[in-house]
């Protein structure tokens, strides 16, 4: 692998290569720090392709294929690279370190004089003629260290605004890309994954003594295939990202909306009762239809947008799947009975 790049250089591939690991969800750790720097750098095809592939097939990089990239492309000394760059994190730190030191060093400084000015002044002969000249000198004295003690504070914290603007765009850096790995870019809705990591625990936390109903809601927009087909992709992109921001509208404060694949979406939530729940997705399902597609030319609607919901409460010691299945069931339900409805799965 070719390093023979400035260490500034080496920096900005690896904020490039952060925020694929976190994507990804990859562990940082050296070996795939190393991967992912040459994968930025683009100086290896072979391993791009590789990881490319390993990504479609995997969705990540387990860590054996890590491994084995690593052995394959990689060696050792690479690594050396990484630790250079460490240090040079470590040097940072220790120059705003060292710059509180000599700050801390000023004022105590600037401090003791003070201190002993006081005491020297308290000690004068107030009737003495010269103890004027004395507390003149105490003055230029306070004044030239006073100049000291703000020149070192100035250059204090001109050093810690800079380090305070860098911290806070790694810090922006890494929450748009924490958001980005978790929102689905079209409909702004959380995504497949992220839904996959939330069901877990929305079961996790069940417990049949609350009176508490776990929900899962599917919904799918009826005919879609249509607005594609009739209208085109983009029309049919537009449907999903208007019925989307009906659901979390919905959702605000009260449920988390997904989308699942396609135009199907789906709602994690809590109720206290059926018709709770039942009230939810008809409220929603009430907003969704009064949505419509409109002419060009005419501005007027050409046809109607509807949605199917299919409900699922959770029981005690059921799966993720078999959840899902449940609610999956309702929707199939739903449009079983001629869409544009909402069913619920039977309790088990
Ligand atoms: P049903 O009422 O039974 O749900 O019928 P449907 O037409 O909605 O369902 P079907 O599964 O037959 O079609 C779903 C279509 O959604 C097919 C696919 O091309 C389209 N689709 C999936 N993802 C997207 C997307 O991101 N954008 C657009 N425009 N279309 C998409
Ligand atoms: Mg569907
Ligand atoms: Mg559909």
């Amino acid at each position: 692998m070719d390093f023979n790049t400035s260490l500034s250089h080496s920096a900005q591939c690896l904020k490039q290569a952060i925020p694929l690991l976190v994507k990804y969800k990859i562990p940082v750790t050296p070996i795939n720090y190393a991967i992912w720097y040459c994968y930025v750098l683009g100086s290896n095809l072979a391993l791009n392709v590789e990881l490319d592939n390993i990504l479609a097939e995997h969705g990540t990089c387990p860590a054996s294929l890590s491994r084995y990239l690593f052995d394959k492309y990689l060696s050792d000394k690479d690594l050396e690279l990484f630790h250079q760059i460490s240090e040079n994190f470590q040097g940072t730190l220790d120059n705003v370190q060292s710059e509180i030191d000599t700050t801390l060093a000023c004022s105590q400084s600037f401090n003791s004089v003070l201190l002993q000015c006081r005491s020297d002044i308290s000690a004068l002969d107030k009737s003495d003629i010269s103890s004027f000249d004395n507390v003149l000198n105490f003055v230029d004295k306070l004044t030239e260290e006073s100049v000291i003690m703000q020149q070192t504070a100035h250059s204090f914290q001109v050093k810690l605004q800079a380090a305070y603007s860098e911290i806070s765009e790694l810090k922006q850096a890494l929450v748009n890309t924490q958001e980005a790995a978790i929102t689905d870019p079209l409909t702004g809705l959380l995504n497949r994954g992220k839904f996959d990591d939330d069901i877990k625990a929305h079961i996790k936390t069940f417990n049949s003594e609350l009176q508490i109903s776990k929900t899962l809601i599917f919904i799918d927009i009826d005919h879609f295939k249509q607005f594609n087909d009739d209208f085109g992709h983009q029309k049919g992109d537009d449907v999903l990202k208007v019925v989307a921001n009906k659901i979390s509208r919905h959702c605000i404060n009260k449920a988390n909306a997904y989308r699942f694949g396609g135009e199907e979406f789906c709602i994690l939530a809590n109720f206290k009762s059926v018709s709770e729940a039942l009230n939810f997705c008809q409220s929603i399902r009430q907003d969704i239809e009064k949505l419509s597609v409109k002419g060009k030319k005419t501005g007027k609607s050409i046809r109607n947008i509807t949605a199917s919901f299919g409900i699922a409460f959770y029981g005690s010691k059921q799966c993720k799947d078999e959840f899902i299945a449940r609610a999956d069931k309702a929707l199939y339900l739903a449009k079983a009975h001629g869409r544009n409805r909402v069913e619920i799965a039977p309790a088990i």
